[in-house]
């Protein structure tokens, strides 16, 4: 992917706060229009039901910290959240353990490696590193409280629809379709088990795992959830307090070093905000103060990102004025 030149908007840094909200409207729009007739990439097919997918969704959703909504496109269209719900469940673990243990057991640090890789944790010893792809992702699901993985899995579920502020289901076909064909998360399951990294069952925390990948959202919902972690951890739609404010900022650091699988280092330089994506074509980017975007649309990228929801939430980022690195002068004395 390219970075977007915009020489027709208007570009803002991340100081301040957003536009009034009809121009945000206008701009989401925008986004959702410009990107629209982009083909590149391939729909995932390695999980059977995936392929199913109709490959032209586009949807497009911005919240707002002050609850403002916006929707463009597909953006109520429901698809399996997968590898986003790592960036929420994590937000969990560590509100109830902190986020040193956290660390100690998974980590904090890109593996450079691929999201199912087994490599990744044979060369590190069993540490898995990185909470955003598989084995780190499996080993912070185990962490959660819970006497039973039946208990684990109802406050992962009760724990992210607190995120979205509604109710979220499992998607039984998705859940089914991957727990049939899941041997190399099951294999990095054991593994971890091997090395000391699993206290639980290797089976039941991939079982959880697989689960909380098959919970269906839009993404609505997931601008949503990436606006709880913008606003200190309170839902801007519900009002409800979810997480602390040290844990959204501890998340959004983790996510900024690791979410777009290994692209994370490309999408930070280009696009300037941490973001989780998923292989059903989902990326919630967030905007610490400001609000959060969600994209989906199912062609990805070689390393799994949707090319279409890289494109809409970089070209927002530039014309809302959300990449966290940019910054103009300030008005001097002796200007
Ligand atoms: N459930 C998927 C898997 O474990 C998630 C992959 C992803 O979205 O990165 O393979």
């Amino acid at each position: 992917m390219e970075p977007t030149e915009l020489a027709d908007v208007e570009q803002n840094v991340s100081t301040g706060s957003l536009p009034g909200w009809g121009r945000v409207d206008e701009l989401v729009r925008d986004a959702h229009r410009r990107y629209a007739g982009e083909q590149g990439g391939v729909v995932a097919d390695y999980i059977p039901i995936l392929a199913e997918v109709d490959p032209d969704l586009f949807g497009l959703a911005l919240i707002e910290s002050n609850g403002g909504l916006h929707d463009a496109g597909d953006a109520l269209h429901p698809f399996s959240i997968q590898s986003i719900s790592k960036m929420f469940v994590y937000a969990l673990a560590i509100q109830h353990h902190g986020h040193r243990r956290v660390r100690e057991i998974v980590g904090v640090n890109n593996t450079g490696l691929p999201f199912n890789s087994v490599m990744a944790l044979e060369l590190n010893g069993g540490h898995p590193m990185n909470p955003m792809v598989n084995a780190g992702a499996i080993a912070t699901t185990a962490l959660m409280p819970g006497a039973t993985s039946v208990e684990q899995w109802e406050l992962v579920r009760e724990g992210l629809s607190a995120f979205a502020g509604r109710a979220l289901s499992l998607d039984g076909a998705v859940y089914a379709s991957e727990a049939q064909t899941n041997e190399r998360n099951r294999a990095i399951g054991r593994l971890l088990r091997s090395y000391g990294r699993l206290q639980s069952d290797p089976e039941e925390a991939v079982d959880v795992y697989t689960r909380q990948c098959a919970l269906s959202v839009t993404a609505h919902d997931l601008a949503v959830m990436g606006a709880t972690l913008a606003d200190g951890g309170v839902n801007p739609v519900t009002g409800d307090r979810v997480v602390s404010a040290d844990v959204c900022r501890d998340t959004l650091a983790v996510v900024a070093a690791t979410g777009l699988y290994e692209r994370s280092g490309e999408w930070l330089f280009e696009i300037g905000l941490p973001a989780k994506s998923g292989v059903t074509g989902g990326i919630v980017a967030v905007s610490p103060g400001k609000g959060a975007v969600a994209g989906f649309s199912p062609r990805l990228d070689p390393a799994g990102n949707s090319v279409r929801s890289q494109l809409a939430i970089g070209h927002l980022s530039r014309s809302l004025g959300l990449n966290l690195f940019a910054s103009a002068p300030a008005a001097h004395a002796s200007d």
